[in-house]
């Protein structure tokens, strides 16, 4: 029998790059956040369970059909591609092209629960889920999902034990900020008290806690805000994952309608850093043990990773060593990072001669302030 085809949404975290994607429910049942474009034109719906048991069917199908060719060590890539010739549809194709990527290049041990919040569906049936994924493709150790701060609250800690005995492993949630203000601004659709409340849970019942945090989305007049009530819910949840997202202003989204009402406004790159150093300096290393990872290149510096319970004096100390430069290296780097130098600033003579002296021409002679923001804006916006 031929397998199905399974559906594929279309975001992950970037920590589950590698993992096999399972569309558990599609869309986002909030759909409301300001900064956020992702699923404007669809509505949410839930997914039958019958109907995404299927799916982990056909991706078990397809992997049982992928490992037959593989022989003495190696895929018979021969065999591979006139396989995936032979399917019918383009569908089915992709579907096989998805499994094979996940089973040589991927993480065979990750899955991650597609869409936005599939925290909201029933727990039971989403225990039905995660243990049918567990039965089906039994060598999976991970298996995470997205799960809104509201969304996360609601949920009884019975319910927690459930999905963890099942076997979920970890909720990645959006926080994007701790500060009630900047909560309201971006109409984020939660509070503080749930973020503390539902994150607390999901930490009680021995799952993984991974969230989000972006410096910035505030603006000027409230940095100082999101960046210690930010803190004062890492200390509070103690996530094992606290997530950088440098927010960036993005053309289109409802953002704008937030700056043109006015007391909004976009913070420059070099604020938005110090904002980060701001929300460190606040977090409690007796109280947060986890690890902050900036891991998309959104961010400034990519090498601030470290645990907060040991390693905050480090993150601060290479904040500041940057902030310590001559402007003009400051601006070297910034720009060499925003054209997509994924390196720190140590490197910068790694780079092509001829890129070398575009960014060292424009670092000198681009003075005008806004006028270099907009062009180092004008890079971020191939990364939002
Ligand atoms: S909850 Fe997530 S997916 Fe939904 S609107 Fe907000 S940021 Fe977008």
């Amino acid at each position: 029998m031929e397998p199905g085809v399974f559906k594929i949404g279309p975001i992950r975290p970037p920590s589950e790059a590698n993992s096999l994607l399972l569309r558990v429910t599609e869309n986002c049942p909030w759909n409301k956040c300001k900064f956020c474009m992702l699923y404007k034109k669809n509505d949410f719906h839930t997914r039958p369970v019958a109907e995404v048991k299927k799916d982990i069917d056909a991706m078990a199908e397809y992997r049982d059909r992928i490992l037959t060719h593989f022989k003495d060590g190696d895929y018979d890539m021969e065999a591979i591609n006139q396989e995936y010739q032979s399917l019918a549809t383009a569908e089915e194709r992709m579907c096989y092209q998805m499994v094979f990527i996940w089973l040589t290049e991927g993480n065979r041990q990750a899955i991650f629960l597609q869409d936005a919040n599939t925290m909201v569906l029933r727990p039971e049936w989403l225990a039905e889920i995660v243990s049918y994924v567990r039965v089906r493709l039994p060598e999976i150790q991970r298996i995470t999902s997205y799960g809104r701060a509201n969304t996360l609250a609601k949920i009884s800690q019975a319910d927690y034990k459930m999905l963890h005995d099942a076997g979920l492993n970890r909720i990645h949630s959006g926080y994007e900020s701790g500060s009630d203000k900047v909560l309201q601004l971006i109409c984020k659709g939660t509070t503080q008290e749930e973020q503390i409340i539902g994150g607390r849970k999901v930490r009680e019942a021995g799952i993984e806690l991974s969230i989000y945090f972006m410096p910035g989305v505030g603006g000027r007049e409230l940095s100082t805000d999101n960046a210690i009530e930010t803190a004062k819910v890492i200390n509070a949840v103690d996530p094992n994952f606290v997530r950088l997202r440098t927010f960036v202003l993005r053309t289109g989204s409802l953002m704008e309608e937030v700056r043109d009402a006015g007391g909004w406004t976009e913070g420059t790159d070099m604020e938005k850093l110090l904002e980060i150093r701001n929300m460190i300096a606040h977090i409690d290393p007796t109280k947060a043990h986890g690890k902050i990872t900036s891991d998309h290149i959104i961010n400034l510096l990519q090498e601030v990773n470290g645990y907060m319970d040991t390693e905050i004096p480090w993150m601060l100390d290479y904040i500041d060593s940057f902030l310590a430069l001559p402007e003009l290296e400051q601006r070297k780097y910034q720009l060499a990072r925003r054209m997509g130098f994924p390196l720190d600033w140590k490197q910068l003579y790694r780079l092509r001669e001829s890129d070398r002296l575009y960014i060292e021409d424009l670092a000198k002679n681009l003075v005008d302030e806004k006028a270099w923001e907009k062009k180092l804006h004008a890079y971020m916006d191939r990364y939002i």
